[in-house]
């Protein structure tokens, strides 16, 4: 049949947390053409190279469609009732925190949502963790200390808005490229000045008027000179800063703080502090770079200090930006999908705002403990604390810092249960029940971008053989449970509404996460919602915070805090004298389950490689496209070499996205060590120690 008479759908990208709008028609024999959607406030109509290239990657050649059981193929009913009674079992013999879910920002917000309403109101732990820790975590952190909420201040407009956008820690031209070229066309028609701050020379630098080629890990002395310079030149905003704490300590560390660290030179500092001191409308795009370190909460509050000491926070063109990665992360931090977070922004330790979610959810209680993250979760099933273990939409063997380490650990977990799209993974390999899950295309919900627009993603497939949609899956654990009425659902519209609902009381008690205008939307409605950015209330649909000086602490200031340089955790040495950073490509995602199927995605750089400086190049004896071998304290990798000076001599580059599958010799985190920010509890991914020799 041909699909070219049905209509198109709206629907929103599954990749990164731009969260652009995409167009669907069915073509009728299974697969779908694919265009921007002209009318979405993220993208206007925009694609990158994987957008576009999403018709590609809608095939079935790989799906799981058949629950599994010890490799067996089974039915829904028998694997359900095990995956149910094995987790009641782990939980009756050593206790709720004996259970864990990692999940995944690839989730629905209705998926996310049921996850952890079964994890922290019915089996009562907080072992609920996603790979969004891996991510944003740091931002969250930051955010909560300086403004009392998770809350992103600004909005995606800012960037036609503003006269000058830094770049921290963000290869937005390749991580972020609809954005990026939002940025680009407001150089071309206002003039915009663009800063990239980041030890790599990447494709973001093509379109900056200055790039800060920083040592790793050094933001927080480069952002503490700024604040210096802010002072001394008085050039912060005494009014605003009536809204705030902390302005006096924060100077105070920050005039303490060693610029040099950076191993920018003065020239090169006095040109960005001029720039940023001397620009009103000021946007600093912050991601991974500052995220994943030991130090990103301090990076992040680093950044902010210098955005609340000017008052350049929540006004036209001005404002701290965190781009997710994923395309629901902020979904994600929505229901409370982190082990440290309750649903709708509400605070685990605070016990006013548990009682509020115990209740609403008529649950028994609500754990008081933050519960395991990643990292630690991970060690928890390595040792044997983590009976029964849940994955979701991701695979951590590959991804997670010590990827070795944690293969070994899902491997010898008593029971492991992974929903994904498809078997051939490196995680699901090593599960002992496979829960075909629908995908991209097949999924139904919603999910929110980097500037907390909610976007629907729509399905125009039939869900292929036995797949069924991961909220449905969930709720249908918690009934075998014996939480018949808590999970009682039977579409995502009633999910959708429960949350907002529960938003509209987190609302009432004073935090920013509040769609309760939502809360009665019908199911037509539902089905028709068009891209709205919360809050969504009655007397409120979306807009910027932060612009009247009013904040989440009990108080209503946000908090300047003093941060100071830290170092990244490993050293450097005789033995492991390079620095190794890792980041993804332009037209790969994740551990390319999906990205992988597209020819000509994979056409892009198409096998794994290691860019080094041409003088440790000459130093080692690596010679163009020789294959050198890596090692670091937690594992080894083989790749071929690119000689660049896009990186800085002692520094390496690799990205994050083979796996045993698509290449064994070059699953980059099995070398990355599992060093966390205390704060965030975020792992160091940008700032390992290896060796490097010619193989
Ligand atoms: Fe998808 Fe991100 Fe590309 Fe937009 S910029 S099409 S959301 S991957």
């Amino acid at each position: 049949m041909d699909g070219a008479g049905l209509p198109e759908t709206r629907s929103a990208c599954p990749y990164c947390g731009v969260g652009c709008g995409v167009l669907l028609r069915p073509d009728g024999q299974g697969g779908m053409d694919v265009r921007g959607d002209p009318d979405h406030p993220a993208n206007f109509g925009r694609l990158c190279s994987k957008g576009s290239a999403l018709a590609e990657t809608v095939g079935l050649s790989q799906r799981l469609l058949t629950p599994r059981i010890a490799g067996r193929e089974t039915g829904w009913d028998e694997t359900l009732q095990l995956v149910a009674d094995k987790f009641s079992e782990a939980i009756s013999q050593h206790g709720p925190d004996s259970v864990a879910f990692y999940v995944s920002g690839q989730l629905l917000t209705e998926d996310y949502y049921v996850a952890n309403k079964l994890m922290k109101g019915f089996i009562g732990s907080a072992n609920i963790d996603t790979n969004s820790r891996l991510c944003m975590a740091s931002s969250v952190a930051g955010h909560k200390r300086a403004f009392g909420t998770d809350t992103v201040p600004g909005t995606y407009e800012d960037l036609e808005e503003a006269d000058l956008v830094v770049l921290v820690g963000s290869n937005l031209a390749w991580c972020h490229p609809v954005l990026y070229q939002r940025v680009l066309a407001a150089k071309t028609q206002r003039g915009t000045r663009i800063v990239v701050v980041d030890p790599r020379r990447t494709a973001s630098c093509d379109g900056a008027d200055l790039h800060l080629a920083l040592r790793p890990g050094s933001d927080v002395a480069l952002f503490n000179r700024l604040l210096a310079e802010i002072y001394q030149g008085g050039a912060f905003d005494a009014d605003f800063l009536r809204n705030t704490t902390g302005f006096d300590a924060a100077i105070q560390t920050a005039m303490g703080d060693d610029v040099s660290v950076t191993g920018l030179s003065e020239q090169e500092l006095a040109a960005f502090c001029k720039l940023w001191v001397g620009t009103e409308k000021v946007v600093t795009i912050y991601s991974q770079g500052v995220n994943q370190s030991t130090s990103g909460s301090d990076k992040v509050n680093a950044i902010l200090n210098c955005h609340l000491a000017t008052g350049r926070i929540g006004k036209p063109g001005c404002g701290p930006l965190s781009v997710t990665g994923q395309p629901n992360a902020m979904g994600g931090r929505e229901v409370g999908g982190l082990a440290n977070m309750l649903a709708c922004h509400l605070d685990l330790e605070n016990p006013d705002h548990r009682n509020t979610v115990r209740d609403f959810w008529s649950s028994s209680s609500v754990p008081e403990a933050p519960g395991l993250k990643a990292v630690d979760m991970f060690r928890a099933v390595g040792d044997g604390r983590i009976k029964a273990l849940w994955i979701i939409h991701t695979n951590p063997a590959v991804s997670m810092p010590e990827a070795n380490a944690v293969q070994d650990a899902i491997a010898r977990c008593p029971f492991t249960v992974v929903s994904d799209i498809t078997a051939n993974t490196d995680t699901a390999r090593l599960a002992d029940v496979l829960l075909p899950a629908t995908a991209w295309g097949e999924k139904d919900g919603t999910v929110t971008n980097s500037d907390r627009t909610i976007s629907r993603q729509r399905s125009v497939l039939a869900a292929p053989g036995q797949a069924r949609a991961d909220w449905d899956i969930l709720a249908e654990v918690g009934r075998r449970m014996g939480f018949e009425d808590a999970f009682d659902y039977q579409t995502p519209a009633e999910i959708f509404r429960e949350h907002a609902a529960l938003s509209g009381m987190a609302g009432q008690i004073g935090r920013d996460f509040d769609i309760s205008a939502l809360a009665d939307i019908s199911d037509n409605a539902y089905a028709d919602l068009v891209p709205v950015r919360w809050p969504v209330t009655p007397n409120r649909i979306g807009g910027r915070f932060f612009g009247d000086g009013n904040f989440f602490h009990a108080d209503k200031k946000a908090r300047l805090l003093p941060v100071s340089w830290r170092p990244p955790a490993a050293k450097t040495g005789p033995r492991y004298p390079y620095r190794l950073n890792t980041g993804r490509l332009r037209d790969q995602w994740h551990t390319m389950t999906r990205t992988a199927l597209s020819p000509r995605l994979s056409a892009h750089l198409p096998e794994p490689f290691v860019d080094l400086h041409p003088d440790d190049a000459a130093t080692a004896g690596i010679e163009p496209a020789d294959l050198v071998r890596l090692s670091s304290r937690a594992g080894t990798g083989i790749l071929r070499a690119r000689i660049s000076d896009t990186v800085q001599p002692g520094q390496l580059f690799a990205s994050m996205h083979w796996t045993g599958e698509t290449a064994p010799s070059a699953r980059i985190d099995a070398l990355v060590e599992a060093a966390t920010d205390p704060v965030s509890g975020q792992p160091e991914s940008k700032a390992s120690v290896v060796a490097m020799t010619r193989y």
